[in-house]
């Protein structure tokens, strides 16, 4: 019996040399043995650094598999793991090294200089070797309510907020995924997430390394060198973001390759344009949405490839061991087809935002969490996500959710990628403004739009204004950073009002 939540020691003593980790950049693959062992001497090096229980340990690395070695160590001396985006900027890394406060930093060869100047003990990321004294290296006892790892949100609308996931949080979302979504010891998974997100860590990878399969990690995304992974290590089911398909989807590659082991594919992280549904469709390829959060596992719905695509967006219902409700402001539940707030319950929620007290006790109620996202279900309780709270748009008094109108506009052949936001107007308190990437080959006027939109949407939520643009900017993971579209949307207004 090993003492720890961590569960990997355990896992390599039943598969022992089933291949558990996979480094498409250096081609290094680890057995379960070999991780375990690379585990052990980074708990070594933790023990004799003096690192003592609920001490911080953050990691300032691109991908790579060493990673989760560091990630179980820290399971085995009690110790929490904090990934640290690497994209951040120099200051808003200091932030998080203020906030978190670990005793160590790791990083790899990329970031030796960012990390020496963050003001903490840092060292290289080195996993050493698997000797037989590592192995016996001493497990600190844990309790599954204490804390794992702390994964900074996206930051999507706002300062990134530490979330602390406890044993039983990652745990339960790995066991959860495993029997909802049927994972196995034949899973192989592509992983292209950035490790330092949920989405890279707790969506696919933990579930598919507890279930005993391979996890095959890419370091910087490349549609084509992804397209080939994808055969090469037979994978079986993977995760990527909206504009990671897209860009698959993209490639001549894509559509010259068959992909035989592959059951399904799965988006997440943001709303999926239909025109990915349309092309997986066509090229008969399974493909479902998830939806999650770093603060609820982060996955929460189960839905059949089949239902998937005949709802388009439908994300399903809740899984095995998690429950999920819809209320209106004031609390009442929803009936079907009322669009609420999003609430999920279940053993793999956060169990607190680190330093920020305030907003766990504004977000964690009676055990339910309230995501700040809205959602609807059909008559079916199949449930679709509509989108975030703070990102609706009220216009003359009317809710618009911009993914409706996004939805539209992206089945306009012209348009390659569309971002809806609302901007403050003094009439209409907000007035709906589109953001156009289109397609070079065919470039839309804006009367073409607005007579597409007048087509299925209410006149209320066509755009008023199409800024015409060569690419969104996107978050660290690739979600399109509204916060930045409506500071453009700023500026483009006052340059008209100068040049009218
Ligand atoms: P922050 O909380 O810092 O603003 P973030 O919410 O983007 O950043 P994450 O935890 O990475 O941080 O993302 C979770 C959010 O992503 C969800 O709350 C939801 O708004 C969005 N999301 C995830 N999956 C989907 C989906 N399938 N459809 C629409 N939105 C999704
Ligand atoms: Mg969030």
């Amino acid at each position: 019996m090993y003492p720890d939540h961590g569960w990997i020691m355990k896992r390599a003593e039943i598969t022992p040399d089933s291949t558990a980790l996979v480094d498409v950049h250096t081609g290094q693959r680890w057995s379960y043995g070999e991780l375990a062992g690379r585990t052990a001497a980074y708990m070594e090096r933790f023990r004799s650094a003096g690192l003592r229980k609920g001490e911080r340990v953050a990691v300032l690395s691109h991908n790579r598999i060493d990673l989760f070695a560091v990630l179980f160590a820290c399971a085995g001396r009690g110790l929490i793991y904090v990934p640290m985006n690497w994209r951040l900027s120099e200051s808003e890394l200091r932030y998080i090294v203020g906030d978190s406060g670990p005793s160590i930093l790791l990083h790899d060869d990329d970031h030796a200089g960012r990390a020496a100047g963050l003001g903490v003990p840092f060292g290289p990321l080195d996993s050493g070797q698997a000797t037989s004294a590592n192995l016996r290296s001493e497990h600190v006892p844990s309790r599954l309510d204490d804390p794992w790892m702390m994964i900074y949100t996206g930051g999507t609308t706002g300062r990134p907020k530490g979330v602390v996931l406890t044993f039983e949080s990652v745990n339960w979302n790995a066991i959860n995924t495993i029997i909802s979504w049927n994972l196995s010891g034949r899973d192989c998974t592509l992983n292209y997430m950035p490790l330092f997100h949920t989405g890279g860590l707790n969506a696919l990878s933990l579930p598919v390394l507890m279930a005993g399969g391979t996890v095959v990690i890419g370091r910087k995304f490349d549609p084509e060198e992804a397209i080939r992974a994808l055969n090469d290590h037979r994978t079986t089911i993977s995760l990527f973001v909206p504009t990671m398909h897209q860009a698959m989807l993209d490639t001549e590659l894509f559509w010259e390759t068959d992909f035989p082991s592959v059951d399904v594919f799965l988006s997440g992280g943001a709303p999926c344009p239909s025109t990915v549904y349309d092309a997986y469709r066509k090229k008969g390829v399974r493909f479902r949405e998830g939806y999650g959060m770093t603060e609820a596992g982060p996955n929460n719905f189960i839905i059949d490839a089949d239902t998937a695509m005949k709802k388009r967006g439908a994300v399903g219902k809740s899984m095995q061991f998690n429950e999920v409700r819809i209320v209106d402001a004031q609390g009442r539940l929803c009936s079907s087809g009322e669009v609420g707030e999003l609430q999920l319950r279940g053993r793999h929620l956060f169990s607190h935002y680190w330093n920020n007290d305030e907003a766990t006790r504004d977000s964690l109620r009676d055990g339910w969490f309230s995501t700040g996202d809205l959602a609807s279900r059909d008559e079916e309780g199949d449930h679709f996500i509509v989108g975030r709270k703070k990102e609706m748009i009220i216009s003359g008094g009317e809710n618009i959710y911009p993914q409706e109108v996004e939805q539209c506009l992206i089945s306009h052949d012209g348009v390659k990628e569309i971002a809806v936001i609302g901007t403050a107007d003094r009439k209409w308190g907000e007035r709906v403004v589109a953001f156009v990437v289109a397609h070079p080959a065919n470039v839309p006027k804006t009367e073409e739009l607005l007579s597409h939109c007048a087509r299925t949407l209410g006149s209320y939520k066509v755009p008023k204004d199409f800024f015409f643009v060569e690419e969104l900017p996107k978050t660290d993971i690739g979600k399109i950073d509204k916060k930045r579209l409506s500071a453009m949307a700023e500026e483009l207004k006052k340059e008209e009002m100068q040049n009218p």
